[in-house]
């Protein structure tokens, strides 16, 4: 088998860094089609020249006459703008790695379903917003969605195809977050820095808020409701600020099937890069010695209630889950510009849901963008409510 033709979208965040890192530990398996990043053009130079990347898109046309003097004499084509991320995914490729944070990447997601034999999927966002859509869309043109998430990597691979029916409960663990063990006035007090800190790993800024409100479980639990085709009542989120069991699957015959690591994201885009073969992966295995304290709790809904939110927008169904995530990314903006509380994040996010105009379904691809138009307009004007300057 020749080398795996790769693209990622999203190169120079924190996940495709790390594909980039896993990749140059076995060059010779797989060939670089194209980068994207929105901002950083000296990293995207860098990480091109280094992997042999055939193509760059640079989606801030600002920096693309820079981008260009970098490689000059490169041989890698140079494109810019919104539109050329999207047809960067209309290039063939064994494996689309999506890892542009937030609703941005909807499109270049839906635009790779057809030229990618498998999509590795860190975007959640793309499942949260467009769960079904895309569920549908890939079986239509033969597309494998794989999930790049801790506890998802954990759950499939705890779920075996042939017993699939027998499956009583899905299971995913959640940090909890710097904040699990606050008291509701100690919420209300968390600073834009201390909620920059995870206990455990080192993420984008959005996701790292996202775990610290509950939200980024939120999320995982929605994308389990698509990805496994279970009703959300099916699964089941446990807070387990270790975070060395990512995921489980329980059986009708009382079985649990767990997935364990130390948490290090390296060993979930590796298995997915490499997919279905495991590779070697600079990840020490765990010490089963040194796991005598292991917690577990279930979710407190009064502290954070944004897991309640997700259940109730899984039931509502159409265009709620989009507005849920965009309500979410709007107000994360807003808070890591200081102009919103901690609280007021989840806060604003039950306002836009509240408030949710009609009950719209999206039925085709080249709705989204309206839809995400839309549901941001419609979250900035919900956001003034709770914004710090707010009269
Ligand atoms: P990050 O902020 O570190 O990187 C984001 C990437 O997206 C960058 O390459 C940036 O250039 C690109 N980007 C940002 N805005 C863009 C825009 N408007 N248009 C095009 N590109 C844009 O984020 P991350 O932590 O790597 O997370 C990426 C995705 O993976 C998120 O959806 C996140 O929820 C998910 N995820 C991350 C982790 C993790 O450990 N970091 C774990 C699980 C899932
Ligand atoms: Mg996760």
């Amino acid at each position: 088998m020749g080398a795996r033709k790769v693209s990622i979208f999203g190169s120079t965040g924190s996940i495709g860094c790390q594909a980039l890192q896993c990749i140059a530990a076995a060059p010779e398996q797989f060939s670089v089609e194209v980068l994207t990043a929105h901002h950083n053009y000296q990293l995207l130079a860098e990480q091109a020249v280094s992997c042999h990347a055939r193509q760059v898109v640079i989606s801030n046309e600002a920096h693309y006459q820079a981008l260009k003097d970098l490689l000059i004499g490169s041989g890698i084509v140079v494109h810019a703008g919104r539109q050329a991320l999207i047809d960067a995914g209309q290039i063939s490729v064994d494996l689309a790695l999506h890892a542009i944070v937030g609703a941005a990447g909807l499109e270049p997601v839906f635009a790779s379903l057809s030229y990618a034999k498998m999509i590795g999927l860190a975007n959640k966002e793309t499942l949260v917003c467009a769960g079904r859509l895309l569920m549908q869309e890939a079986e239509k043109v033969g597309a494998k969605i794989l999930p790049v998430d801790s506890e998802h990597t954990a759950v499939i691979q705890c779920l075996e195809a042939e017993n699939h029916d027998a499956v009583h409960r899905i299971g995913i663990t959640a940090s909890g977050g710097p904040f699990w063990f606050h008291t509701q006035e100690q919420l209300q007090k968390v600073k834009r820095e201390e909620a920059l800190k995870h206990p455990n790993f080192s993420m984008g800024a959005k996701i790292t808020v996202d775990s610290a409100t509950l939200m980024n479980k939120s999320f995982e639990l929605i994308e389990s409701v698509y990805l496994y085709d279970v009703p959300q009542e099916k699964v089941e989120v446990v807070i387990h600020p270790e975070q060395v069991l990512h995921g489980y699957v329980q059986y009708v015959d009382g079985i649990t099937m767990a997935q364990m690591s130390v948490p290090d994201m390296l060993s979930v885009i590796g298995d997915i890069l490499h997919w279905p073969k495991r590779p070697a992966v600079a990840v020490e295995p765990l010490n089963m010695m040194a796991l005598n304290d292991l917690t577990f709790f279930p979710q407190d809904d009064k502290r954070f209630p944004a897991l309640k939110l997700a259940r109730d927008v899984i039931e509502q169904g159409g265009i709620a889950p989009l507005y849920f995530n965009v309500a979410n990314e709007v107000a994360v903006e807003h808070f890591l510009q200081d102009k919103l509380h901690f609280l007021g994040i989840v806060n604003t996010v039950d306002a836009v849901l509240q408030a949710l105009p009609t009950q719209k379904k999206i039925t085709t691809a080249s709705d989204i963008k309206m839809h995400l138009e839309e549901a941001r307009r419609f979250s900035e004007k919900m956001i003034l409510r709770y914004s710090m300057n707010a009269a």
